[in-house]
């Protein structure tokens, strides 16, 4: 497999580039050539295989050197030993045909761990092989940081640098970023929102000489690796509810747009979703979009689903690139607009296209916490306020056709964000043991202004790869 980016004047990569590159260098994304179909029998032949096992057979058409599918296997299963449920990602039901697919069994007690640990080893294979050092340097919301800190520390040839909001992001959540000792790992706090330090960010993948001097390597949500890993659950929890001989739903608590994506790729590679749920909180550009074809950032709300307040969902555009036939001019029209103007129109047929095969919900401060309640109260089960919209949506589609069971992504542990439970259940669910003990320890970061230079500045001083 090779990918293109979707704006179409970057070069064409194999997955070990894309992996390495994140975003490419005309400021689009790097998407397949196609999705590899996954034939009945072999998605059948998934029941009771071990996750895994799992994900090698389903992410190894993606790679585009035999050597990296021989390495593969290897990959998975070291990613996952980290786990503290057997089954990875287990399911659970709450109501009539209403399933909660746990994904948050991880170190850092949420489902990004599930694409980060495999990232992590994948990316320190390609650059032993290639003698190189690479700089890490992502943009968080919260969850994401933790999540590339856990994958990447200590590691000899990776030097780490997150940037968060500061001050918005939760106390666990800063805290799994700034206890951290190892040397490798530089966490700062930006005097801004997230869309700030993820424009930062995309700034920085512009900017080539600062790109090369530090060998910037990205692993945002942007980046291609792991949305694939994401696919993997898709289809093993749409295995375990009777794929490819039924249909399911999904909802999906989403900021980013790349959970979301993955469970599009999955379709695409041939498990039978019946609807992909869109499920947001108040900050609801993808409802906003899907319900009036225009796709216009607003300013960013806080809520008690901090991972989710986000505005510009930099993985729509890949979604947005097929929908338009992959016409790569359809596509940097689009984002030429919203540089410009603040907005762009998503075309007639394109957003037919979207609207076949997903639904938007947006989910309100009140209503995610009746939520956590109901949940609560009917069936003894604390959602995190995330989940807790995935739910709410997906509530919603079974009103509709109570027939299809709907898998509700869990994307947090809700020890996560003890106030938001509290505040419905009147008690705060308990840290995992071996996690509080690891938050005790002294604080490190860095505060910095709102600025791309004094960010690079910071990055270049510290990055192992700068020296050589
Ligand atoms: C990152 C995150 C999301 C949003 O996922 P996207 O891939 O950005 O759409 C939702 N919930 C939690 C807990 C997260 O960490």
């Amino acid at each position: 497999m090779r990918y293109l980016s979707t704006r179409g004047e970057a070069a064409q990569l194999a997955f070990d580039d894309v992996l390495l590159a994140g975003l490419a260098t005309d400021g689009g994304l790097y998407a397949p050539f196609a999705y590899p179909h996954v034939a009945p029998k072999d998605i059948a032949a998934l029941a009771g295989v071990p996750y895994a096992d799992a994900a090698a057979r389903l992410i190894a058409p993606f790679l585009t050197e035999e050597a990296s599918r021989a390495a593969l296997p290897a990959q998975t299963a070291a990613a996952y030993t980290s786990f503290r449920h057997r089954a990875i990602a287990p399911l659970t039901q709450i109501a009539d045909n209403l399933f909660v697919l746990e994904l948050f069994h991880g170190p850092t007690l949420a489902f990004k761990d599930l694409a980060m640990q495999l990232l992590g080893r994948m990316m320190n294979d390609v650059l032993e092989k290639r003698n190189l050092r690479a700089t890490i340097v992502g943009a968080t919301s919260g969850d994401t940081g933790a999540a590339a800190i856990e994958a990447f520390r200590g590691l000899p040839r990776v030097d780490v640098f997150i940037l968060y909001p500061h001050g918005r992001v939760s106390d666990v959540q800063r805290r799994q970023m700034t206890t951290v000792a190892d040397e490798n790992v530089h966490t700062i706090a930006l005097q801004g929102t997230f869309d700030d330090a993820q424009n930062i960010l995309k700034r920085l993948f512009r900017n080539q000489t600062f790109r090369e001097r530090v060998c910037l390597a990205g692993v945002n949500s942007i980046n291609w690796a792991r949305v694939v890993a994401q696919m993997v659950y898709y289809f093993t929890s749409g295995v375990a509810l009777g794929a490819p001989h039924r249909h399911v739903s999904f909802a999906v608590p989403t900021g980013n747009f790349g959970d979301v994506l993955a469970g599009y790729i999955a379709k695409h590679m041939g498990l039978p979703i019946e609807r992909l749920i869109v499920a947001t909180n108040a900050n609801d550009i993808l409802a906003r979009a899907l319900a009036t074809g225009r796709y216009e950032p607003r300013g960013v709300t806080q809520t008690q689903s901090p991972s989710m307040d986000i505005q510009l969902s930099s993985n729509f555009e890949r979604l947005f690139f097929d929908a338009c036939a992959r016409d790569h001019a359809a596509v940097r029209a689009a984002f030429a607009s919203l540089d410009q103007s603040g907005a762009f129109e998503i075309p007639a047929p394109a957003l037919s296209a979207i609207r076949a095969e997903f639904d938007a919900m947006s989910v309100g401060e009140a209503e995610t916490t009746d939520e956590i309640a109901r949940s609560w109260r009917d069936a003894g089960y604390v959602l995190d306020p995330h989940t807790a919209t995935g739910v709410r949506a997906a509530r919603a589609r079974l009103a509709q056709d109570p027939a299809t069971p709907v898998i509700a992504l869990s994307t947090a542990h809700p020890a996560k964000f003890p106030e938001a439970i509290e505040r419905a259940i009147g008690h705060r669910p308990r840290l995992p043991d071996a996690l509080a003990a690891k938050l005790e320890g002294p604080e490190r970061f860095t505060v910095l202004e709102n600025d791309e230079a004094r960010v690079a500045a910071f990055i270049s001083e510290r990055a192992r790869a700068a020296a050589a």
